[in-house]
């Protein structure tokens, strides 16, 4: 089903968006006056529940009196890994942040992707997707976003900057993310990175509550007659793109049993260990090295780890 968001009376809306077997619900603020369209979803990974916690909070909760513009909230984008307990969707064994911009003949993860990028993040004037270290990771908490062209980057900084509990990761293109295909649409677009563990930490729900409500001020959705008094956030923008492609560092050289020797937020010098990786079979545990010097930033949390999967993630801040 589409639903042209323009068409939607002032009020509040929930609204199921589906294309054959795949779907997601979707809250939807329609404001009495125009304005823009800020979309925010959470589960585009399934095992990852501190954006589904607070969005569907807000859906049964916020009412606000005045608002200028739209506001679309999806709690669970990805049902189907989402009750599965698992980062991607079970049909297919896809990574929804792959799969962008989708393909409406594909697979679940394929048509999903292809639903949420044509009936949402086309109607979308911004767009958030708020994410975390899943059940197998832990990470110290971040805000983050594509580079662009000059005009939108300058945006997407606001944006970032209203999650001031967060510090600020921003990188240049990757493909298949939820961000890639607002990059194509020219939406500017920033994600949330929380902590993890298959958790949901209560400060970090507040620090995506706080950030979301510096954007609808910032972004002039709720009118305020001042500007919201932000902390100075720490800020690393790179133009390498494999820096904050987490699944790529430190990969585990074999299976085994990973035990950490660092916490997530430690500063190391290149070559400290980071922890061991041991073998089921054979006699000796491999030490894992940092390969440069930096901040453990993300931190393998799962103990059991299949080879090639990354256990640590160091960011130069
Ligand atoms: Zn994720």
């Amino acid at each position: 089903m589409s639903v042209d968001l323009q068409t939607l009376p002032p009020g509040f809306h929930a609204r199921r968006f589906t294309a054959g077997d795949v779907g997601f619900e979707a809250y939807v603020w329609r404001g009495a006056s125009p304005g823009p369209v800020l979309l925010v979803n959470g589960a585009t990974h399934g095992d990852e529940y501190e954006g589904p916690s607070l969005l569907r909070r807000w859906a049964d909760t916020w009412r606000p009196r005045r608002l200028h513009g739209t506001v679309v909230c999806v709690p669970v984008l990805n049902e189907g890994a989402f009750f599965a307990g698992l980062r991607c969707h079970p049909g297919d064994g896809a990574n929804l942040a792959r799969a962008f911009p989708g393909d409406p003949d594909g697979g679940p993860t394929a048509r999903l992707a292809h639903l949420f990028d044509t009936q949402l993040l086309a109607q979308a004037t911004h767009y958030v997707d708020l994410h975390s270290a899943g059940r197998a990771y832990e990470l110290l908490p971040w805000t983050g976003f594509i580079t662009h062209a000059p005009a939108i980057d300058r945006t997407q900084r606001r944006m970032a900057a209203c999650f001031d509990r967060f510090w600020c990761w921003a990188g240049p293109f990757l493909p298949g993310r939820t961000l890639s295909a607002a990059h194509a649409r020219r939406v500017p677009a920033v994600y949330v990175e929380c902590r993890g563990r298959g958790a949901v930490d209560p400060r970090d729900v507040r620090a995506l509550d706080r950030g979301l409500k510096n954007l609808l001020r910032v972004l002039g959705l709720v009118p305020s007659t001042t500007a919201p008094r932000l902390a100075r956030q720490r800020t690393r923008t790179t133009t390498d793109a494999d820096e904050a492609h987490l699944q790529i560092h430190h990969p585990a050289p074999h299976d085994g049993l990973f035990v950490p020797a660092v916490a997530v937020g430690a500063r190391v010098r290149r070559g400290a260990m980071l922890g061991t990786l041991q073998a089921l079979a054979g006699p000796r545990a491999v030490a894992i090295r940092a390969a440069r010097a930096g901040r453990v930033v993300m931190l393998r949390f799962q103990r059991s780890v299949p080879r090639g999967e990354a256990l640590c993630t160091l960011a130069p801040i």
